[in-house]
C-alpha cells in the first residue's frame, strides 16, 4: 500500500526532558487492551514512589476507555522529575501503550493508500513548522482511483498556501465552496475543478471582500466560544497556567476597539507561515477519515467548522494574552504554547465533535454567515 506524508514528517524527534509542555501531563493517556494484558503481569519500577500490585493498577476506565490515572498534579505517575518515562527506563519502548508509542503521529489507512502526519499538540512539531512552508503530497494527482474528496482537500490546502489571501480570506472562501459542494451533491471532479478555478475564485474573492464584519462582533462571539470550550478543563483544573489569565480577561472584556484589534493583527502577521502550516496540516489530516461515513462531505464540512473553532480559539487566546499582559510583542513561545494547548483541548474524536456541534449550535452545519462572524478579518 502506498504511504504518503508531508515533507517535514521524518524530521520529528521527541525532545523529552527539554519539552515545555510534555504530553505526559493534563491529558487522557489511553491504554489499549493488548498493552493492558501485558501490564497486568508487570510490576511497577522501583523508582515510582507510589507502589501498586502491577501496572494496570495505575489505570482506570474513563468515558468508556482505559486511561492512566494522573496524580494530583495531573501528571502521569510514570513521568520522572526529569521528564523521562520510568517505564521506558525500566522496560524499554515496547512496554508503552499504542497512544504513547504513536504520539504525535497520526495514521489514516484508506482503501487506496495510507497517510501519515504529525499532530500540533506537541511543541516539537510546531518547532518544525517554524522553518519553512510545508509541502504536502497531492493525493488526487499521485494516487489512482482516489475519492473526489481528496481533490477538494488538495484544492483547499492550495487555497490556504496562497499568500495573496489572508488566512481569514482563505477560510471564508474555502468554507463557502465547501458548503456549495455539500449542497450540490453528488459532486464530480469537473465541478470541483470549476469551483476552484482561477475565474471562480476571483469572482468569489471580489464578492466576499464587500462584506465587513465589525471586529467587536467577532471578538464577542469568539470570547463566548473560547469560554464554552474551556468549561470542562477549568472544572477539572487542567491547563490552569494557560487558561486562568486569559479566561479572567475574557470575562471582563466584552468589547474591543478597532485599534487594539488592528495592532494585534500586526503581531499575528509575524506568525503567518506557522499558522498556514498549522492549518494546512489540520486540513490534510482531519478533513477526510478512512471510516465509511454515510455522508463524507457532511463530515468534511463538520471538520472544517471544527478547524475554524480551533483557529479562532487560538487567535482569541493570543489576543487576550496580549491584553492581560499589556504586551507590545507576541513571542514565538507564547504562540506555540497556545497552539499546543488549544489543539489538545480540541483533539476530540469524530463522534465527540459531532455531539459538541449539535449541542452548541442550532444546526450541525452552519450558515456561511456564522463562519464569517467568528473568522472575521485580521490582516
Ligand atoms: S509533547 Fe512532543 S516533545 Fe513533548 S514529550 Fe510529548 S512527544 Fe515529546
Amino acid at each position: 500500500m502506498k504511504r504518503i506524508y508531508p515533507d517535514y514528517y521524518d524530521k520529528f524527534h521527541c525532545i523529552a526532558d527539554k519539552c515545555t509542555i510534555t504530553c505526559c501531563q493534563e491529558w487522557k493517556i489511553s491504554v489499549d487492551d493488548d498493552t493492558n494484558r501485558k501490564w497486568k503481569k508487570l510490576l511497577p519500577p522501583d523508582s515510582i514512589s507510589e507502589q501498586k500490585k502491577n501496572l494496570t493498577a495505575y489505570t482506570y476506565q474513563k468515558d468508556g476507555a482505559r486511561v492512566i490515572r494522573l496524580n494530583k498534579d495531573h501528571r502521569c505517575p510514570f513521568l520522572s522529575d526529569e521528564k523521562l518515562c520510568h517505564l521506558v527506563i525500566t522496560y524499554g519502548d515496547s512496554v508503552l501503550s499504542e497512544t504513547c508509542t504513536l504520539f504525535p503521529r497520526e495514521i489514516h489507512e484508506f482503501s487506496t493508500h495510507d497517510e501519515v502526519a504529525l499532530m500540533p499538540c506537541c511543541p516539537a512539531v510546531i518547532d518544525l513548522w517554524r522553518e519553512k512552508s510545508i509541502e504536502f503530497p497531492v493525493a488526487s494527482a499521485i494516487i489512482d482511483h482516489v475519492s473526489p474528496l481528496f481533490l477538494i482537500r488538495d484544492n483547499l490546502i492550495k487555497l490556504f498556501q496562497d499568500k495573496s489571501l489572508s488566512i481569514e480570506e482563505a477560510f471564508l472562501e474555502g468554507f463557502y465552496i465547501l458548503l456549495e459542494l455539500y449542497k450540490n451533491q453528488p459532486v464530480t471532479p469537473s465541478q470541483i475543478h470549476e469551483y476552484f478555478s482561477k475565474d471562480t475564485l476571483h469572482e468569489l474573492h471580489s464578492a466576499l471582500s464587500d462584506i465587513h464584519i465589525p471586529a467587536s462582533d467577532t471578538f464577542a462571539e469568539c470570547n463566548e466560544l473560547l469560554q464554552d470550550l474551556a468549561v470542562n478543563y477549568r472544572k477539572e483544573g487542567l491547563y490552569t497556567r494557560f487558561l486562568q489569565p486569559i479566561l479572567t480577561e475574557a470575562e471582563k472584556s466584552s468589547e474591543i476597539s478597532h485599534a487594539s484589534w488592528d495592532s494585534f493583527c500586526d503581531k499575528m502577521a509575524d506568525y503567518d507561515m506557522i499558522f498556514r502550516n498549522f492549518l494546512t496540516n489540520e486540513l490534510f489530516s482531519d478533513l477526510i477519515i478512512p471510516a465509511n461515513v454515510s455522508n463524507a462531505l457532511e463530515h468534511m464540512v463538520m471538520q472544517m467548522q471544527w478547524i475554524i473553532i480551533e483557529y479562532t480559539a487560538i487567535r482569541q487566546s493570543l489576543f487576550l494574552w496580549c491584553s492581560c499582559n499589556g504586551a507590545s510583542t507576541l513571542t514565538y513561545e507564547t504562540v506555540r504554547d497556545y497552539m499546543v494547548i488549544i489543539s489538545r483541548m480540541t483533539g476530540y474524536d469524530d463522534d465527540d465533535i459531532r455531539t459538541y456541534l449539535e449541542n452548541s449550535f442550532a444546526e450541525l452545519i452552519w450558515d456561511w454567515g456564522y463562519a464569517a462572524l467568528i473568522v472575521g478579518t485580521c490582516d
